[in-house]
This record gives structure tokens, C-alpha cells and sequence, in this order.
């Protein structure tokens, strides 16, 4: 298979993580015979700094011919210690997710049996913990109006849904929660919001296509606690924008890590693939970043945008493989964990490719 992959590494420990997804997707061409074809572009402070935006024209057309999209991260503390500027890296993500149409933010939160001990929550809880995230990406406060009034005193940001981008995800939330356990819990916060209502009411509407699914709904809150308390109750679950971008980064515990977890953003064309992390500037330049969430995305990549089911289950097994052999970057490991199976992350990386086999055999180490 012939496709051309867009790589963005963006700022911060984008680069060194998505070095090693790319990494991986050769060493998956190489095993599996297809031609991938890389090409690197700008977005993000580094494009800032660059080009004076940071979303350039040249990187909005090169997304366009793409087959899949690998993306690392954008941001950087100039920025976040200076709120009121106009420029910022985070608008080349949002302004690309818009122009790309990806309304469907996937983001599987999967633990890994070797990684029970790493997360805060006890093992007994977590085992078997196995949920679907589908957080819709391109409506909600993010994207409706904003502003300032009152001399500056009052600030609005409006929470904004329309039927139509409601019902797009529902589908894709639905006909994915079929092959899974046939459950979908819907979270909306509609005893307050009419966004809110408007939701629940649109989502009972599509779920009578698919009356296999079982449809239940949460108020906010409670699947916020529940996530924590009994995370096994959980199948598929479908949110907004807002309420998507805090339960998912609660339930990056329940994975041990932010460093672990990988997200798909899919609409009607290209597929964009990337860890739910962050450019991280506390430990950028340290070599110690989890490359497991961009590599774990590059299975989401094969499977959903080119359908290379076999590829992908290779790339989760090494990661799996090269959990059991003991290898953690700092962030996963624990006190039983001996300093020479500590890697880096370019040793991570390498780790995780050595394991990806056409024909599965298990290294030792
Ligand atoms: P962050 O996700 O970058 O980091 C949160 C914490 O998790 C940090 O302590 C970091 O060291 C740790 N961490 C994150 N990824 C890790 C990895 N792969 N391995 C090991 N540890 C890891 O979030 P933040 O600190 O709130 O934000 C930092 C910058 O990233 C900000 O500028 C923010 O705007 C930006 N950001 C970008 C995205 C994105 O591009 N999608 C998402 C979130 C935050």
C-alpha cells in the first residue's frame, strides 16, 4: 500500500515523540512491504517564529494531499505567560481541525496490564478498564462567540451546538459502540444547558438507528466521579467539546499517564493522529518524554484512516511486549523498576520498532 503520511512534531517534546512514531511506521512498512511516504511541515510556535502564524499556507496545503496526518504538539510558555496575545500556537490546531473538517476527537483509554501499579487508582478497580471516547472537536464554547463587555469587567464564551454536528458524531459513536460491548453513555450537563438539551434530545433521536446500543445518559458530574469510581462500567462514551477535554485527561489516569495516551480526530477525509499530551516544556530537551501515546497513535492510524488491521495490532502488541520485558520511561516506572530498564526516549522508540513483526515473535529484550 502507497500512502503519503504528513508529519507536524510542532513544539516541545512534539518533535522527539513523533520522531519515534515515525520510526515505527517505517519499521511497519519494511515488515509489511507498503511504500509510506513522510513529509514534514511547520504549525505552532515554531511556525510562529517562522513565518509570523501559526497555521501557514504552505502547511494547509501540503494537509491537503495527505492520506494521515501524524501530530505532536503545540505550545509554549511565552504563551501561556502572556494570555492576551493575539498570535498564539494553539489557533494553528484549532484553525487546522476546522479547515480539515475533523469534528470526531477518538480517544481510547486502554490499561495495559504491566502498567496497574503506575496509575493512582487501585489495581482492583482499574483491571479491565477498556473505554471509547468520542469528543466532538469543532462546535461548543471553543469555537462560539466570545468577547469582553462592561469596561472590560465581563467576559462571555458561548456554548453552541447545532443538530447537524450533533448528529454526525452520534452516528460515528453509535456504529463504533456495535463492535464493541454495544454500549453508549451519552454526557451532557442538560438539567442547565440548552446546548445541552438540545444534545441529549438528538442523540435519543439517532440512537433509534441503532436499537443494538444500548443508550444511557450522564450529567457531567456524575460521569466525572464515576469515571474514577467504577471506570469498567464504561464502553463507548460520547461528549461535547468542553466536557470531552477534562474527562479525557481525568481517564489519562485511569491509562497510568498522559504519556500513554494516543487520540484519533477523524471527519469526512484526512485522519489526524496524535497523543492527548501536550508540548510538556518542563521536560523538553530532557530525552525522557513517553513516546508511547504518538506510537499508540500510529495504530489508531493504520486501523482507522488505511484499514491495515494486522499492522496496527502489531505496533499495540510490541508496545505490550516491551511493557512485559520490564522497559518504562521515567513517567510509567515505579520503584521496583531497575535503573537499566529506565529508557529514553529515543530508546523507547527503538524498543517498541525491534518488536514489530510481520510474522509475531516475543523478544526477551
Ligand atoms: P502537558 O500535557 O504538556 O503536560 C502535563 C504534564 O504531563 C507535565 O508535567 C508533563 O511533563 C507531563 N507529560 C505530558 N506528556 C508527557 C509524556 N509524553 N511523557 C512524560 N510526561 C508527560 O500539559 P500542560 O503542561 O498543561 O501544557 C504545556 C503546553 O502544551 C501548553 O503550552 C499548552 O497550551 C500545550 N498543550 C497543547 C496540546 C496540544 O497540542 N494538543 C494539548 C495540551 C496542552
Amino acid at each position: 500500500m502507497k500512502k503519503l503520511i504528513i508529519i507536524l512534531p510542532g513544539d516541545g517534546i512534539g518533535k522527539e515523540v513523533t520522531a519515534q512514531g515515525r520510526k515505527v511506521l517505517e519499521k511497519v512498512a519494511h515488515e509489511f512491504r507498503h511504500q509510506f511516504e513522510f513529509k514534514e511541515a511547520l504549525i505552532g510556535h515554531e511556525a510562529i517564529e517562522a513565518t509570523g502564524t501559526s497555521l501557514p499556507d504552505e502547511t494547509l496545503s501540503i494537509l491537503k494531499q495527505a492520506d494521515a496526518i501524524l501530530f505532536g504538539a503545540v505550545g509554549h510558555p511565552y504563551y501561556d505567560n502572556n494570555p492576551s496575545l493575539k498570535v498564539r500556537p494553539e489557533q494553528g490546531l484549532l484553525k487546522m481541525r476546522k479547515e480539515l473538517g475533523l469534528y470526531a476527537n477518538l480517544r481510547p483509554i486502554k490499561l495495559f496490564d504491566e502498567l496497574l501499579d503506575a496509575s493512582s487508582i487501585k489495581p482492583e478497580i482499574l483491571k479491565g478498564s477498556d473505554i471509547l471516547f468520542f469528543r466532538e472537536l469543532t462546535g461548543d464554547v471553543y469555537f462560539g462567540e466570545k468577547g469582553r463587555k462592561d469596561n472590560d469587567t465581563t467576559a462571555y464564551d458561548v456554548m453552541i451546538y447545532s443538530k447537524y454536528e450533533i448528529e454526525r458524531i452520534a452516528h460515528k459513536a453509535f456504529a463504533a459502540a456495535q463492535t464493541r460491548k454495544k454500549k453508549l453513555v451519552s454526557v451532557d450537563k442538560a438539567n442547565v444547558l440548552e446546548s445541552s438539551r438540545l444534545w441529549r434530545s438528538v442523540v435519543q433521536e439517532v440512537g433509534k438507528d441503532y436499537p443494538d446500543v444500548q443508550l444511557s445518559h450522564l450529567f457531567v458530574d456524575a460521569a466525572a466521579m464515576k469515571l474514577i469510581q467504577d471506570p469498567r462500567s464504561f464502553d463507548v462514551v460520547l461528549t461535547g467539546n468542553l466536557f470531552g477535554d477534562i474527562l479525557t485527561d481525568e481517564a489519562s489516569q485511569i491509562a497510568g499517564s498522559m504519556g500513554m495516551l494516543a487520540s484519533a480526530s477523524i471527519g469526512d477525509t484526512v485522519g489526524l493522529y496524535e497523543p492527548i499530551h501536550g508540548s510538556a516544556h518542563d521536560i523538553t530537551g530532557k530525552g525522557i518524554a513517553n513516546p508511547l501515546a504518538s506510537i499508540l497513535s500510529t495504530a489508531l492510524m493504520l486501523d482507522i484512516s488505511f484499514g491495515l488491521k494486522e499492522e496496527s495490532e502489531s505496533v499495540i502488541d510490541a508496545v505490550s511486549q516491551t511493557l512485559k520485558a520490564g522497559f518504562r520511561t521515567v513517567d510509567i516506572a515505579d520503584s521496583n523498576t531497575a535503573k537499566d530498564k529506565i529508557l529514553s526516549t529515543e530508546q523507547m522508540g527503538i524498543k517498541v520498532s525491534h518488536r514489530i513483526h510481520a510474522n509475531k515473535t516475543v523478544l526477551a529484550n
